[in-house]
């Protein structure tokens, strides 16, 4: 069973408590003051610390060798 944290707007109040999360939207009385009015969930967010490290750099930017087209035998030297 989740531990929620309520807020108490009423008297500035943080409070835990323990409930299923059938019940968790349920309004719940402070613990403090005991109103139920002004007291709000809070919501607990994980921060997640992200080490992405990206590796740039590696590719060599080799030129596309090109073939020469024709060359020999292409009618103009008349070798063959
Ligand atoms: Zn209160």
């Amino acid at each position: 069973m989740p531990v929620y944290e309520y807020y108490c707007s009423d008297c500035h109040t943080k409070f835990e408590a323990l409930r299923s999360m059938a019940s968790a939207n349920e309004p719940v009385t402070c613990a403090a003051c005991g109103g139920a009015k002004h007291v709000n969930r809070t919501i607990t967010t994980f921060a997640t610390v992200g080490s992405g490290i990206e590796s740039f750099g590696g590719s060599e930017s080799g030129g596309s060798a090109s073939m020469p087209s024709g060359g020999c035998c292409g009618g103009s030297c008349g070798c063959g």
